[in-house]
């Protein structure tokens, strides 16, 4: 009866089929492959073709007891190469009819393998609820994986009474800027200095049936009570949140920030060559950068899923420009609204050997590199968290989601970076920038940005809370 391989515990990790959810449970995959656990991955059958391609055919080869599967993501394929973002509030709807079946269908299928051994418990991400049915169908734990700040579950969990209250959906378009989004919210326990401007940015419809309001209404109401939650943060850095999601949520992990705690697991560069992303990676601009002084370059990137107009485009660009530093711009194909934008030889006259552009880059190495000296960030999560694994400043320019709460908290709460007016304009970005490299508020960001990351190594270390609470989720819940 059974080898070895089935005797040990095996995790099936589904993250929600988005670039910026699936990078951290990749993390937390591997960590718990070096501590024993069998690993399944599972993606979209977009976004494994999408990974394949992007690291090459045999990049997910090789690392035996950690393998990957697919289910469909119930939409119609898209025209073209695939290599763009996907229609979230399609996905989101998807996610709701058609993921529980093909899901346990998997499940039913591994537990009947006998190259792996059976399915011990589940690792998914939050926007997965359906995995909570899953879970209690297999009679195994599920455990979740927050993929934003505790900001924003405190926020997300508070968004039905948003509705109740009559605080959303907006009465019309001009209460986006009638001065309306400044309310304070000021009754939601352990939120400090936060206005309608600052939650989620799905308050901010006139539809009663927004499709993204309502899915996440319907998510943060599903029974967590008996789930177990880990959250990419650690305590200092929320630490009201987290104690106010304490008395909702009973069993609670922060184990955060991700990229510092791999950062101190020493065997985890085995495991280097093994990315997630499933944007092919320019890794010249590595090079680009062993060129430039130490701190002298202003890093530009604004995730998997931003979208801009022309017109939008132009200021960042003209503002980069017009502002004299070294930068590195990262363009992916679907950033400008309507197809890539073709700059102009007066730009890149402008910027010649000072500017370098490409369509993706290996982020949390470009964020390390002792070159860089400043984050224009449209202030994802994960981008948030390895700009302060990395202590760099952010200037900030949020874009959708939870991106205006961590905006909020960055240049709010941290005073690790800056805002740039949504409405943005060549001056601005040339002014901020400008402050930001060289100038004194700069200085004192980057002070403050470093001070995070010694926390954050500190929390991550052994001994550290954050790490402790892995070592605590493993034997409480996964191995129980
Ligand atoms: N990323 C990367 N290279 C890029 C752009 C993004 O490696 O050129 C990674 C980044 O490190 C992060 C993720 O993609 O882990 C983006 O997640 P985030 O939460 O910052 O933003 P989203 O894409 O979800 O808006």
């Amino acid at each position: 009866m059974g080898n070895f391989a089935n005797r040990k515990p095996h995790a099936v990790l589904i993250p929600a089929p988005l670039q910026g959810h699936i990078n951290p449970l990749f993390k937390l995959a591997k960590l718990l492959h070096l501590r024993g656990f069998h690993i399944t991955f599972v993606n979209t059958e977009y976004n494994h073709k999408r990974l394949l391609k992007s690291r090459g055919p045999n990049a997910l080869d090789g690392f035996p007891g950690f393998s990957f599967e697919t289910i469909p993501d119930g939409l119609t394929p898209m025209e073209g190469d695939g290599d763009v973002s996907q229609d979230i509030p399609s996905l989101a709807q998807s996610i709701r009819k058609n993921f529980l079946k093909p899901f346990c269908e998997l499940l039913t299928r591994l537990n009947d393998s006998t190259n792996v051994p059976p399915v011990t418990c589940l690792v998914s991400d939050y926007f997965m609820s359906f995995t909570i049915q899953a879970a209690v169908e297999f009679a195994i734990p599920n455990v979740i994986l927050f993929p934003a700040s505790a900001c924003f579950l405190l926020s997300i969990h508070h968004l039905r009474s948003f509705v109740e209250k009559g605080l959303t959906p907006l009465k019309d378009e001009s209460y986006l800027t009638n001065g309306y989004l400044e309310t304070k919210v000021d009754w939601i326990p352990g939120l400090k200095n936060f206005r309608l401007k600052d939650i989620a940015d799905y308050i901010r419809t006139t539809d009663p049936n927004d499709i993204m309001l309502n899915f996440v209404i319907d998510v943060a109401d599903k029974d967590h009570k008996n789930s177990t939650i880990i959250l990419n943060t650690f305590n200092e850095l929320e630490s009201d949140v987290i104690n106010a999601l304490s008395s909702m949520f009973p069993s609670l992990y922060p184990i955060g920030p991700l990229p510092s705690l791999l950062n101190q697991t020493p065997q985890i560069h085995q495991l280097d060559s093994f990315g997630s992303n499933i944007w092919k990676e320019d890794t010249e601009c590595l090079k680009w950068l062993e060129s430039k002084e130490s701190g002298s370059v202003v890093y530009v990137n604004f995730g998997s899923l931003t979208v801009m107009n022309e017109e939008k485009m132009l200021e960042f660009a003209w503002g980069l420009a017009n502002c004299n530093k070294p930068f590195l711009w990262i363009i992916r194909p679907d950033l400008v609204i309507g197809g890539t934008i073709v700059l102009s030889s007066e730009f890149v006259n402008e910027i010649s050997d000072r500017g370098v552009i490409a369509s993706w880059c290996p982020q949390e190495q470009v964020l390390n590199h002792p070159s860089i000296g400043g984050f224009l960030t449209h202030c994802g999560w994960n981008s948030t968290t390895e700009s302060i694994c990395a202590g760099i400043p952010m200037l900030c320019w949020p874009f959708f989601s939870d991106q205006p709460t961590n905006c909020r908290l960055i240049y709010n709460e941290w005073e690790i970076g800056m805002e740039i007016d949504t409405n943005v304009k060549r001056e601005e970005v040339e002014k901020l920038i400008n402050e930001l490299m060289v100038g004194e508020k700069g200085k004192k960001m980057r002070k403050k940005a470093i001070e995070l990351k010694k926390k954050a190594e500190e929390n991550t270390r052994p001994g550290g809370c954050s790490y402790m609470n892995l070592d605590k989720l493993i034997k409480e819940v996964l191995l129980k």
